[in-house]
């Protein structure tokens, strides 16, 4: 074909900023326009590490050399210890590999329906989300998204989900009917918001689902993976799930995603059950025990909080001085939210300006995923850049 000057070559699915990075180092990324920007956005919760972490490039090469790709059908050693370590640092007991985190989500759809099937009771299958949720783009798991701006047009809606309103303990019981199999929902939400739900509603929510004989099924895809201070959100509340999905931060920066399961749910799941031939490859694997090395390093998760409870400290400051522009602070360790006056799309454009990379959020919030090695400097450099930001959309005219 010839290029037909009004249709880009790539599918116009994103609104994009005309903006390119040449490279990456640490929290910082290098614009093709010469300037140097603080990432606080890092590929939306994927860059964990940095750019170009000396441990995870070494662990890349490495394997580079030696193996990129070999079917599920054979043995992967690196697949079975990153599974391993999975399992003995959660609740989980069993691990399926992916390259996503909606293909992480869709293994555990299938884990649910499967689950009541194998144990008689076919008719569950309908699942509780809630609403401002995020869970991907696959047919599924829009329904489970269950908003329009990401579903119209796609009908018709795959069966099977039941939204409630976010946080509601009435509403998900009375949403609970012979047909539901479980509960999914983000301990914090990301794309809805930054919302995070409180330790108490967790433990709630597992008393409900286990009066009830119900999955609890948890998507961290983008909270999980130290983004809360904690390998695992659901940690806070000291609760055990049935499922949960992991991707984003997993990785570094290398695609993969995992469904963790227990023995129990886990254990209906057979050869032939299900199946992916790029997950779990070997370079994704060398990666992915990388990654791993660095978050359950000593000390490592405690400086997430550290540096959460600083950065949040330091917004609740601009709060004050800017109430006109900044409504609130939410999220949890490295994942906040700004609520804004202004609209939440000129704040990132303003921050982007002023070198600092953020990315907008539901409900007019602006989402800060900062790597999770940064240092009180880096925290610092953002927050004067903020309240510049602040201080220019104060002077502007409306
Ligand atoms: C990003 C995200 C997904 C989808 O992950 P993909 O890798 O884009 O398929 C699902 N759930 C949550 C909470 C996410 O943040």
């Amino acid at each position: 074909m010839t290029i037909d000057p009004k249709f880009p070559v790539l599918l116009p699915t994103y609104k994009r900023t005309a903006l390119s990075f040449i490279k990456g180092d640490g929290a910082y990324l290098f614009g093709n326009d010469g300037k140097k920007y603080l990432d606080f956005v890092s590929g939306i919760a994927v860059t964990a590490f940095g750019h170009n972490h000396p441990h995870l490039l070494q662990a890349l090469f490495k394997q580079a050399e030696l193996l990129w790709h070999c079917s599920n059908l054979f043995e992967i050693p690196d697949q079975t210890r990153l599974a391993t370590r999975l399992v003995e640092n959660s609740f989980a007991e069993s691990v399926f590999f992916s390259n996503s985190g909606v293909e992480a989500i869709e293994c555990g759809f299938k884990i649910l329906r499967k689950y009541y099937d194998e144990i008689g009771q076919p008719q569950r299958y309908r699942l509780i989300t809630f609403e401002g949720a995020f869970h991907g783009r696959t047919l599924a798991a829009l329904a489970a998204t269950g908003q329009e701006k990401y579903s119209k047009g796609y009908d018709p809606v795959v069966d099977g989900f039941d939204q409630i309103a976010f946080g509601n303990l009435n509403e998900l019981r009375a949403a609970i009917r012979p047909e539901t199999a479980g509960i999914l929902f983000e301990p914090v939400q990301g794309e809805g918001g930054m919302r995070s739900l409180s330790a108490d509603y967790l433990r709630e929510v597992r008393k409900i689902a286990d009066e009830f004989g119900l999955l609890l099924f948890l998507d961290e895809i983008q909270c999980g993976m130290g983004r809360t201070g904690k390998l695992f959100a659901h940690e806070w509340a000291g609760i055990k799930p049935d499922i949960v999905a992991v991707a984003k931060g997993l990785g570094g920066g290398f695609p993969i995603g995992a469904c963790l399961t227990t023995a129990k749910v886990g254990a209906v799941m057979q050869a032939g059950s299900h199946g992916t031939t790029f997950g779990g490859n070997p370079l994704a694997m060398a990666v992915g025990n990388a990654a791993l090395d660095i978050l359950l390093g000593p000390g490592f998760l405690s400086q997430v909080v550290k540096m959460g409870d600083y950065i949040h400290q330091q917004l609740e400051k601009l709060l004050a001085r800017f109430p006109k522009i900044l409504a609130s602070v939410r999220g949890k360790g490295l994942m906040i939210g700004l609520k804004c006056h202004v609209a939440n799309t000129d704040f990132v454009d303003q921050l982007r300006a002023n070198g600092l990379l953020t990315v907008i959020a539901g409900d007019n919030v602006v989402r800060f995923l900062p790597p999770l090695i940064i240092t009180e400097q880096h925290v610092d450099e953002a927050i004067k850049i903020i309240a510049l930001t602040c201080q220019q959309l104060a002077l502007k005219p409306k």
